[in-house]
């Protein structure tokens, strides 16, 4: 069998109905994986691309609305893959932030993520013999850089970055391999407006040193390697998939 197979593996991707998430579900289905398509919407556009491709996904409603609401869903149901993905973006002048739009940031893109986390390992950890698990977390180029009119979103992702590594401290040893991707500019609903603006387009681009947005299929293809045993080594990295942005 592939070193990069995921065959046999129970995974389950957040905000998988679309975008990023999306791509991820695919690329883990495709590698073999039965994969739970979980979004605070229903994912089946992304079940129904995956039977399309004589793959195995089901879905599950989970809205971090409440950021704790994945506390019961690993249990028993023997997930030895979770992809954190499901996050969000408010713009504000720093001056103007507002106590809402913090906390809804950081709700979704980091409470959740770690709470969400702490169920899976605790389930996977419960269950003698135990195979490889990982966790794979979306953090962002703001999980490095400042950016500009998002302090919760760069908080949160800062946060990521950081949470990603004390849980690879805590977790390897057990088997449970936590990594994070760093995505660059990639094409989905959270970029619309960044590629709808000419001049800001036109400064993205213009950085980018392979001339091209990402597109959500980059970021699945590495979250499927980071599940894999092909990453069996690899704890608390934060890989940049960027087209080398932070390389200039
Ligand atoms: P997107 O198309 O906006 O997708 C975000 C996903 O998160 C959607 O499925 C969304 O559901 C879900 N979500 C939002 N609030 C939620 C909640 N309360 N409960 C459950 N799910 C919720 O954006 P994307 O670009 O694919 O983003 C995916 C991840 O990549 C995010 O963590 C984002 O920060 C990160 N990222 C993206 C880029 C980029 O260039 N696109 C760059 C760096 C990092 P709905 O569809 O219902 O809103």
């Amino acid at each position: 069998m592939s070193v990069f197979s995921l065959a046999g593996r129970r995974a389950l991707v957040t905000g998988a109905n679309t975008g990023i998430g999306q791509a991820i579900a695919l690329a883990l289905a495709d590698q073999g994986a039965s994969v739970t398509c979980a979004g605070r919407r229903d994912c089946a556009e992304t079940c129904a691309a995956i039977a399309a491709k004589g793959g195995i996904a089901d879905e599950m409603i989970l809205d971090f609305a409440d950021p704790m609401a994945a506390r019961e869903i690993f249990a028993g149901a023997g997930y030895s893959i979770l992809v954190n993905n499901a996050g969000i973006i408010r713009r504000e002048d720093s001056l103007e932030y507002t106590e809402a739009d913090w906390d809804a940031v950081m709700d979704v893109n980091l409470k959740a993520l770690f709470f969400t986390a702490q169920a899976f390992a605790k389930a996977h950890l419960e269950h003698a013999p135990r195979g490889p698990a990982a966790v794979v977390n979306i953090a962002s180029l703001l999980a490095f850089q400042g950016g500009i009119r998002v302090p919760a979103y760069t908080a949160s992702k800062h946060g990521v970055a950081g949470l990603t590594k004390i849980l690879a401290n805590e977790w390897a040893a057990d088997g449970i391999n936590v990594n994070a991707i760093a995505p660059g500019y990639v094409v989905s609903n959270n970029t619309e407006n960044l590629r709808k603006d000419a001049d800001r387009n036109a400064a993205i681009l213009a950085r980018i040193p392979a001339g091209r947005w990402g597109e959500p299929s980059d970021i699945g293809h590495t979250a499927a390697f980071l599940a894999s045993p092909a990453a069996a080594y690899i704890h608390g990295a934060v890989i940049n998939v960027d087209g080398g942005w932070l390389a200039r």
